[in-house]
């Protein structure tokens, strides 16, 4: 199975695009994930990206393709954070034609702004592992401790509230119109991301299958 996972920052779609790779045994490749390892691992690329991923600003494209172009090759994977921009739906376009192998879905995660704005504030990242959890609706077991692996939880810069509302904004402006363009592809698949998460990922599948 090839799918991307398109939603507004803070909407869900990590989460169903990791509930969903685990489902159809593919491989989650998430961007995020991808670019903020590079920066714990102090690489070049990591000192490059620092300064825009704490803005709330996308990453030149050839970097997020570098990162990810072998795992794509790989063909069975659900993809988290990409594309982000017209431009990048394209080149996703012309790398799975010239490998013969199409996407076989895009799923459209929607949540109204107000409720991300309010996700967001409170969401808590595992630096260690990449896990998230929310201060109200998805809280650790123990504070500040990660459930999965034991690390020390931290809210990222990048979920702070000014820059939430600039992702916001950046999202609009940029990402949301790739919606329009599975959609003339036939490609679409639109699920709400209000509710449970578990609820919504059965959702998705039943939709697939
Ligand atoms: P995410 O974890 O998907 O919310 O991504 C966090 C940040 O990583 C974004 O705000 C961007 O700075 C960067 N990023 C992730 N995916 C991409 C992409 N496809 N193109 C450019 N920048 C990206």
């Amino acid at each position: 199975m090839r799918l991307v996972v398109l939603g507004a920052p803070g909407a869900g779609k990590g989460t169903q695009a990791r509930n969903l790779a685990k489902h159809f045994n593919s491989t989650h490749i998430s961007t995020g994930e991808l670019l903020r390892q590079e920066i714990l691992n102090n690489t070049g690329i990591g000192a490059s990206i620092k300064e825009l991923m704490d803005k709330g600003r996308l990453v030149p494209d050839d970097v997020v393709m570098g990162l990810i172009r072998d795992k794509l090759a790989e063909g069975r994977y659900v993809l988290d954070g990409y594309p982000r921009t017209l431009l990048q739906a394209k080149t996703l376009d012309e790398l799975n034609a010239s490998l013969n192998m199409p996407l076989d879905r895009a799923i459209y995660v929607n949540v109204p702004d107000g409720v991300i704005a309010e996700r967001m504030s409170g969401r808590l990242t595992c630096p260690a592992c990449g896990a998230l959890f929310h201060a109200v609706y998805y809280p650790p077991k123990q504070p500040h401790i990660c459930d999965n692996c034991g690390g020390k939880l931290i809210q990222r810069d990048d979920d702070k509230t000014h820059t939430v509302l600039n992702r916001l904004k950046l999202y609009h402006e940029i990402t949301e119109p790739i919606i329009g363009h599975y959609k003339a592809q036939g490609l679409l698949l639109e699920v709400s991301g209000v509710g449970e998460m578990d609820e919504i990922t059965d959702n998705i599948i039943k939709a697939l299958v």
